[in-house]
């Protein structure tokens, strides 16, 4: 069955990049459909179990970011607060110390020696500066194998890289990537959102049409256009946005799948989610010698009753779900949470953070394929495993709004035959 409109676009997915897909069309005035499996959000999406809102997993918006650009060009101007980074902890040896945000802290902390010290001040000192286009292809071991850290430097900024890029990974991960994103927190920091990520996902449903519920099967070119069969029938459109998620999903949809080489697996985390009575202290701990890290998004955003708290508990790159569990739930006790007296509890056993990294062995961020990478004119794919510009939900925004515009580009030019 065809439902008869002919779109300039469809949209096949419903996260942020498939959103912002839509919203780029729509405001450029072209007709956008964008069509969702389930509810809009993707991985942003937020749920509310009693009183309590949460994300999937902590979420972090940067502010300095090609994200953030092109939300505020739809006019959302997401609203929250940054992180107190003076109450965070490292944990190492299963001991707290002082995390060392800046010089002060650096000083005070005991997580390093004199000598470690020293080496990551400088680091610090250099960071703001460093010319990251001579790191791509350099992966973040061999970037830090050249750095010649001592053992205690050298966990501490693998801790803190795992911490800006979702990524354990340091063997694969493109080093200009990491330090950019690093860059970019040093920068213009982080924020909180009030309500989660709801914001984000809100601001842009309401700028595109977005059909939720109905699942895309194929996609099935046809004289002068596509396609696009759906659970709830066939729309027609003149250009498709894929924007599924991971790589594999895309290919799936793909009739004539590119050749995109090996991109690498997707990055992965185990979370535990926690909604909590009171708010627990230190709350904020970052795993030195464990890929483990204990946030509160609440406070200080707006996400829990009063009094109480929303905690988010990560370990970067999920294994079997009984280990990571285990994990999980003792990481939480070192920051002062007690998983058992939770109110709420979520334990997500494997999540996708990023569909791909940027991989050294690629070049970094320009190994990643083009939006318009597909063999097909009026196929344009977006996600954060897509182009050259941003890592997580940066590269979704960027890759989205750059996928929405070459789409539009490609239908104008085209005709349907009816
Ligand atoms: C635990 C965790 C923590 C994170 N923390 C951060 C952070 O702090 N900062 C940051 O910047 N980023 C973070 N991210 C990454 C960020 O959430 C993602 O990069 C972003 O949400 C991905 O959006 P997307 O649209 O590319 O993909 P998705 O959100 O996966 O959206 C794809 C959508 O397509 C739909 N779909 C797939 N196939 C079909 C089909 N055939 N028909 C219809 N619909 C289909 C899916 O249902 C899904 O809704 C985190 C991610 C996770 C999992």
């Amino acid at each position: 069955m065809t439902t008869g409109a002919v779109w300039d676009v469809v949209v096949v997915g419903g996260g942020l990049s498939g959103l912002a897909a839509g919203a780029e069309v729509s405001s450029a005035g072209g007709r956008a459909l964008v069509v969702e499996g389930h509810q809009p959000g993707g991985r942003a999406r937020v749920s509310e179990r009693d009183g309590f809102t949460f994300n999937r997993g902590a979420h972090a918006l940067y502010l300095g970011g090609p994200g953030i650009g092109v939300l505020r060009r739809h006019g959302i101007d997401p609203q929250g607060t940054p992180p107190p980074l003076r109450r965070y902890r490292m944990s190492s040896g299963g001991r707290l110390h002082q995390f060392t945000a800046g010089p002060a802290s650096l000083l005070r902390s005991s997580v390093l020696g004199a000598r470690g010290k020293a080496q990551v001040a400088r680091l610090l000192a250099s960071l703001p500066r460093m010319d990251t286009a001579t790191l791509a292809g350099t992966s973040v071991s061999a970037w830090l194998d050249r750095l010649g850290l001592g053992a205690d430097a050298e966990g501490l900024v693998r801790a803190v890289l795992r911490q800006a890029t979702y990524s354990a990974d340091h063997d694969g991960l493109d080093a200009g990537a990491a330090v950019t994103q690093l860059q970019l927190g040093m920068r213009s920091g982080v924020s909180y959102l009030h309500g989660g990520w709801a914001q984000l996902i809100n601001g842009l449903t309401a700028r595109t049409q977005v059909r939720a519920g109905c699942k895309v099967r194929s996609l099935e070119p046809v004289a002068g256009g596509i396609e696009v069969v759906t659970d709830a029938g066939i729309e027609r459109a003149r250009a498709v946005v894929v924007a599924a998620g991971t790589p594999d999903a895309a290919r799936h949809l793909l009739a004539d799948p590119p050749d995109w080489g090996d991109l690498g697996r997707a990055v992965s985390a185990a979370c535990l989610d926690l909604g909590l009575a009171r708010v627990p202290r230190p709350g904020w701990v970052l795993g030195v010698d464990t890929p483990l890290y204990s946030t509160l998004q609440s406070p200080p955003a707006h996400m829990a009753p009063d009094g109480g708290a929303v905690a988010a508990v990560i370990r970067y790159g999920a294994r079997s779900a009984e280990v990571d569990r285990h994990d999980l739930e003792a990481h939480a006790r070192l920051a002062g949470i007690d998983p058992a007296t939770a109110v709420v509890t979520r334990f997500l056993a494997r999540m996708v953070v990023a569909g791909t990294q940027p991989q050294a062995r690629l070049g970094g961020l320009a190994g990643r394929p083009a939006v318009t990478a597909t063999g097909q004119r009026a196929i344009t794919i977006c996600g954060d495993w897509v182009g050259a510009v941003g890592m997580l939900a940066d590269a979704s925004l960027a890759s989205g709004a750059a996928a929405g515009t070459a789409a539009l580009e490609a239908a104008r030019s085209t005709t349907i035959v009816a």
